[in-house]
């Protein structure tokens, strides 16, 4: 099993139900397992147009290839309606892979880890909540880069959310 992070935008329609459909679609995915999802976060587009959007990061693990992996991202934009009449256009859902255990690559349809991980504050606040100490050899530590993001407008929205270290575990009855 490798650990993998999505990164999931969009800002057309209600995106915060959107994104959490499209997490259930993910999850009811064979060969792939979520760990551990971010809360809401509103940020400013950042050279896109069209309105603020909704993000969130999910951590996964999954035997999948990372071009299978891929191809279940795409599959699932296009379930929730996914356009791309110009590049940066407005989206009902993008999800991205900002990390895949174990590859390094720069090919142009799917390049790991994301080019963009260090630059977004969309991208590293939901990622360094659910995982406070990143580290990408090629990067280090994703939170130095907290700083040079700090511009980039971003709120995290009010949210409830699950632990699975607090899951009690079972124990079978004695009766
Ligand atoms: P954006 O760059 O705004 O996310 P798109 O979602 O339209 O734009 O993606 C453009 C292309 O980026 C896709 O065709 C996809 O093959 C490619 N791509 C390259 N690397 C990645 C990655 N790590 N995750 C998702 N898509 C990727
Ligand atoms: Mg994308």
């Amino acid at each position: 099993m490798a650990k993998a992070f999505i990164g999931f935008g969009g800002n057309l329609g209600d995106t915060r139900q959107i994104i959490t459909d499209a997490i259930v679609c993910l999850a009811l995915r064979n060969q792939l397992q979520i760990i551990q999802k971010s809360c809401f976060y509103q940020s400013a587009p950042v050279d896109a147009a069209g309105g603020d959007y909704i993000n969130s990061v999910v951590h996964v693990e999954t035997e999948l290839s990372p071009y299978g992996l891929l191809h279940v991202c795409q599959t699932i934009e296009q379930q929730f309606g996914r356009e791309r009449p110009y590049e940066n256009a407005p989206r009902t859902l993008d999800l991205d892979i900002l990390f895949f255990e174990g590859v390094a690559q720069g090919d142009t349809e799917l390049t790991l880890p994301h080019p963009r991980i260090t630059e977004r504050s969309f991208v590293l606040l939901p990622l360094l909540e659910i995982a406070p100490d990143f580290f990408l050899p090629e990067f280090g530590e994703l939170k130095q880069y907290l700083p040079k993001v700090a511009h980039q407008r971003i709120e995290k929205l009010a949210c409830r959310n699950c632990s699975c270290e607090e899951k009690p575990q079972y124990r079978p009855s004695a009766h």
